[in-house]
């Protein structure tokens, strides 16, 4: 069933998803029927990417079928249908994440290439020798390595703010490393290996005290959290789509226009121009200057599907169920002995890691799914926090809406279960 024919009908009110909305929801994800191993989908790797339902897939199939063109250039009506239909995904995800302008919108191929762009366009433009970029202990190296390579062209330095034991920042000491020479401060909302809720206000507040824009990666907390950039301030929030319901190969970077308007081109090549000769080459507009080549038409009108079916669900109702699942299987996994959790912020999104004694975490996996149970194991690309705790790697059960406290106890039992083999 598709967004269309919801079977909530209007938004519910907050905190109102039933057990029984969620096994009708669970209807619009064709996959989560699949059996693994012969046993039934425990699907346990959101953060890794999300489902799909079927109104996402059905938008990609109608576009293939009776809309595909190339978008912005054609006068003939399938171009421009095409168009249109890109264009209201922009306007879509605009309204999502509450964005002024939908020039403020960039499809990108996902949270990587946002903050790819940031670095590349901004970051060159802004940045010299003896600068300083501010990130945090805990981030995705995607929001490493860009601003790594940035600081070795120009002489920069990275600077880190530290975390705790519970993997939660220390913001006394952030407040330390803000100083005249920071170009940009560069966080991630949620951590995906931690489930960590930075106190993004906070930070972004601080950092614009001393005239310092802000970064956030927003890959993990799009799917979890009622977003408003107007209301964060933030000034870039880079987003995956594939990690909120949409497909894979889109996702957005945001920008506050006064910024994006001031910064140089990303790529060069069609659809980002105003006019070419030889000698010069005027700029197109906002979003269209960041947009080189043919874009992932398809994939923006599967995203623009994906944030309209979320918005159908109710951000506040996905927050909450996801809660109650994450305070339930903390609780569960508690009683695993020699279980020990990566990550005990007390603000936290869907993500629960943790470690086995004696037992390597891909052990963990591989007998998990023989069960069907599926979890992420190893480093999830944020070695700086695997070395924090002292681990090579842990293991990782991720959240939606359309889990089950029954899935959830399917995975203690494999817990149990990995227990017993290497007792
Ligand atoms: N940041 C965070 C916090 C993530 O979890 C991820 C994906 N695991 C990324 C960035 C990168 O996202 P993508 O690979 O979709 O570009």
């Amino acid at each position: 069933m598709g967004a269309d024919q919801s079977v909530l009908g209007p938004p519910a009110p907050p905190g109102s998803l039933s057990d029984l909305d969620v096994q009708r929801l669970r209807q619009d994800f064709p996959i989560l029927k699949e059996k693994i191993h012969g046993k039934p989908l425990v699907y346990l790797d959101n953060a890794a990417t999300s489902q799909k339902p079927r109104a996402v897939i059905d938008a990609i199939s109608r576009f293939y079928s009776s809309e595909n063109s190339n978008v912005h250039r054609g006068v003939h009506l399938l171009s421009q249908r095409a168009t249109e239909e890109y264009e209201n995904a922009r306007i879509k995800i605009q309204r999502y994440i509450n964005a002024a302008d939908s020039k403020e919108i960039i499809f990108v191929r996902g949270a990587t290439e946002a903050i790819n762009l940031v670095s590349n366009s901004y970051g060159r433009k802004h940045v010299q020798e003896g600068d300083e970029i501010v990130v945090s202990a805990m981030e995705h190296h995607s929001n490493i390595v860009p601003w790594q390579i940035l600081c070795q062209e120009k002489g920069a330095r990275l600077r880190v703010i530290p975390m705790n034991d519970r993997g939660e920042l220390l913001l006394e000491e952030y407040e330390k490393l803000l100083n005249p020479k920071t170009r940009l401060v560069a966080v991630v909302h949620v951590s995906n290996a931690l489930g960590t809720i930075n106190p993004v206000r906070k930070i972004i507040e601080m950092a614009h005290q001393n005239n310092v824009p802000v970064l956030l990666d927003g890959a993990q907390a799009a799917a979890h959290l009622r977003l408003d950039v107007q209301e964060l301030d933030c000034d870039f929030y880079a987003i995956s789509g594939h990690k909120v319901y949409g497909p894979t190969g889109i996702g957005i970077l945001y920008g506050k226009a006064d910024l994006l308007e001031s910064m140089p081109p990303y790529q060069g090549g069609g659809d980002m121009i105003r006019s070419v000769t030889f000698e010069k080459t005027l700029y197109n507009v906002l979003p269209y200057k960041f947009e080189a080549g043919t874009p992932n038409i398809a994939g923006g009108v599967g995203l623009g599907a994906a944030v309209g079916y979320i918005e159908q669900i109710g951000m506040e109702n996905i927050s909450v169920r996801e809660q109650e699942l994450l305070s339930y299987a903390t609780e569960q996994v508690s009683t695993i002995p020699g279980l020990r959790p990566i990550g005990t912020a007390r603000e936290k999104a869907g993500v629960l890691a943790f470690v086995l004694d004696g037992i390597h975490a891909h052990d963990i996996g591989t007998i998990l799914d023989q069960d069907g149970i599926a979890i992420r194991t190893g480093h999830h690309c944020t070695q700086p926090v695997m070395d924090h705790f002292g681990v090579p790697a842990t293991a990782r059960a991720s959240f939606s809406f359309y889990n089950t406290r029954e899935e959830v106890d399917a995975l203690v039992q494999g817990l149990r279960k990995v227990r017993e083999v290497f007792s």
